[in-house]
C-alpha cells in the first residue's frame, strides 16, 4: 500500500517514462500476431510473445520483473488447465485472461485467482477488448483512489481489488481523515466511500467533499451493505457519481470504476483542448483571460509588481504572401518555442492571443524589468532561423510593455500593452516599447 507522499508520485512518473512491456502468452498464431502488431504499432509498447509454458519460463528468466501486463491464453498445449495463470499472478504481473472456453465456474476461479480482467474469444471485438483492457491497466497506474471505510476487512477487499487493477491506492478509516487527505494531497481522482462510519457517514462525507471538489475533477462512488434501497438515491443526489450495494459483483464494480476514470480523463482532455492553442501548443486566449485576473490579483495582494507584454510578429502577412501559409505556420511555431523556453522556469503566463500575437503576463516584474526581459525576447526572435528549401528565413517582432498600476479590468492591461505595441510598430518595428522607453526618449530629447 502506498502512502500519500511525494515519493510515491515520483515513482509513478519514473515508471511511466519507461516503455511498457506486454507479455503475450498465446499459442494461436492469428491472435498472437494481431495482438503484438496492435500493441507495438498502435500503443508503442514492447511485446514478448510466448506460445507455450516453456517459452514463458525462458522469457521470465531473461526479463524478470520487466513485464507490466500479461495476456494469458488458458489453453496451451503444455498447460491445458491454465496452470500458467497461477505462475503469472504469483510473479505479480497483472493478467488479462484471453479464453475461448467460459462458464460460471471458470469465472469464479478467475476472480478468485485475482486476474485483472478477462476477455472471451467469442466475438469480432475480442482483440479490441484485450487492447482496451491493457490500455486501461497501464493508465490506472497514474490514477489515485482513496478508499474510505472504518472496517479493516471491507477496506482490504476493495484495496486488494484496486491494487490488482494497478491503481495507486490510499486508505482512510474515517470521513474526517478522508477530508484531511483530500485537502493536503491534491491529485486524488476517485473516492470510494462506505456509508456507515462512526464520525460522519458516507452521505455526509460526499456532501462535504462536493463543497470543495467538483465532479469534473474528483469522482465519488458510494458503497454499502445496507438494505435501505433509498440509500443509492441519497448518495447520487448528494453528488456521488455512482453507488454499489454490497455484496458487489467484482466485474460490475470494476466497470463502474473504469467508466468514472474514463469520464475524468475525457474531461481532462476537453479542458486541455479548450485552453490550448492547436498550432503552437501554447495556452490560448481563453486560458490567458481565465487565469490572468487571479494572477494579477495575487501579485497586487502581495504588493509585488506585475507587467503585461504583447508581442506581434513584424510583416507577417508579407511573409505568408512570399513563402506560403505553411511556412508562416512554421515561423509561428518557432516563435512559440522561443517564447516558451524563455518563460519555462517562471510563473509568467504566456499565450498565443490569436494570429501572430502573443501575450505575456510578467508577474513580479515592474515596467523596467519587464522591458529588459522583453528585450531578451526580441533578440531571441530576431535570432531565429527557419529553414526554407536551401535558405533560412529570419523574422522580427515588436513588443509593447505596460506595468500594471492597480486593480482594473484585465483587458485594460492588455489594451495598454497594445498601445505601446502600436508605437513600436510605428517607430520602426523590431523594438520594445513601454512607458519607460517613452520617458527615456523624452529625457533624451530635452
Ligand atoms: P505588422 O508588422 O504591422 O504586424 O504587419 P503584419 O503583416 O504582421 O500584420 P497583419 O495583421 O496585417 O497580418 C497578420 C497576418 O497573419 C495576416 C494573417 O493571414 C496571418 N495569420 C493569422 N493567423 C495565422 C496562422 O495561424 N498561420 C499563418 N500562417 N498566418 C496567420
Ligand atoms: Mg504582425
Ligand atoms: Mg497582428
Amino acid at each position: 500500500m502506498m502512502s500519500l507522499s511525494k515519493g510515491s508520485s515520483q515513482e509513478g512518473h519514473a515508471k511511466s517514462r519507461k516503455r511498457a512491456h506486454v507479455l503475450v502468452i498465446e499459442d494461436s498464431r492469428t491472435f498472437s500476431s494481431l495482438l503484438c502488431h496492435r500493441f507495438e504499432k498502435e500503443n508503442g509498447l514492447l511485446t514478448t510473445h510466448c506460445a507455450s509454458t516453456r517459452d514463458f519460463h525462458a522469457a521470465a528468466k531473461t526479463a524478470e520483473g520487466e513485464f507490466d501486463v500479461a495476456i494469458v491464453d488458458l489453453n496451451l498445449p503444455d498447460s491445458p488447465d491454465g496452470q500458467i495463470l497461477d505462475e503469472v499472478v504469483a510473479m505479480g504481473i497483472p493478467a488479462v485472461v484471453f479464453t475461448a472456453d467460459f462458464n460460471r465456474h471458470m469465472r469464479e476461479r478467475l476472480v478468485e485467482r485475482g486476474v485483472a480482467d478477462y476477455v472471451i474469444k467469442n466475438n469480432e471485438r475480442a482483440v479490441d477488448m484485450v487492447v482496451s483492457a491493457v490500455e486501461r491497466i497501464l493508465s490506472n497506474r497514474h490514477v489515485r483512489v482513496l478508499v474510505v471505510d472504518d472496517v479493516a476487512s471491507a477496506r482490504k477487499m476493495l484495496t486488494d481489488m484496486l491494487a490488482v487493477q494497478q491503481f495507486q491506492v490510499f486508505e482512510a478509516t474515517t470521513g474526517t481523515e478522508a477530508l484531511g487527505m483530500l485537502a493536503n494531497h491534491p491529485g486524488i481522482d476517485l473516492v470510494i466511500t462506505d456509508y456507515n462510519m462512526p464520525d460522519m457517514d458516507g452521505y455526509q462525507l460526499t456532501r462535504r467533499i462536493r463543497r470543495e471538489h467538483g465532479s469534473d475533477r474528483l469522482r465519488i462512488i458510494g458503497i454499502s451493505s445496507s438494505s435501505d434501497r433509498l440509500l443509492s438515491a441519497s448518495f447520487l443526489k448528494a453528488g456521488a457519481n455512482d453507488f454499489v450495494y454490497r455484496p458487489f459483483v467484482v466485474e460490475e464494480l470494476q466497470c463502474r470504476i473504469g467508466h468514472n476514470v474514463e469520464t475524468l480523463s475525457q474531461m481532462r482532455q476537453l479542458r486541455l483542448a479548450a485552453s490550448s492553442d492547436f498550432l503552437t501548443g501554447l495556452h490560448n486566449r481563453r486560458y490567458f483571460f481565465d487565469e490572468g485576473p487571479a494572477r494579477v490579483a495575487s501579485c497586487l495582494e502581495r504588493g509585488e509588481s506585475c507587467s503585461m507584454a504583447m508581442l506581434d510578429i513584424d510583416h507577417f502577412k508579407r511573409l505568408n504572401d512570399t513563402y506560403g501559409h505553411e511556412i508562416g505556420d512554421r515561423v509561428l511555431k518557432a516563435v512559440a518555442t522561443c517564447l516558451s523556453r524563455l518563460v519555462k522556469d517562471s510563473d509568467y503566463l504566456l499565450a498565443r492571443l490569436g494570429g501572430e500575437e502573443f501575450g505575456m503576463l510578467l508577474t513580479g516584474m515592474d515596467g523596467e524589468e519587464a522591458s529588459r526581459f522583453c528585450e531578451t525576447v526580441r533578440t531571441c526572435v530576431a535570432g531565429l532561423r527557419v529553414a526554407v528549401d536551401e535558405s533560412d528565413i529570419a523574422v522580427t517582432a515588436s513588443i509593447g510593455v505596460a506595468e500594471v498600476a492597480g486593480q482594473e479590468n484585465f483587458s485594460n492591461y492588455l489594451n495598454a500593452a497594445d498601445q505601446f505595441l502600436y508605437l513600436a510598430k510605428r517607430y520602426g518595428r523590431n523594438r520594445v516599447y513601454s512607458d519607460n522607453a517613452l520617458l527615456n526618449m523624452a529625457a533624451g530629447s530635452l
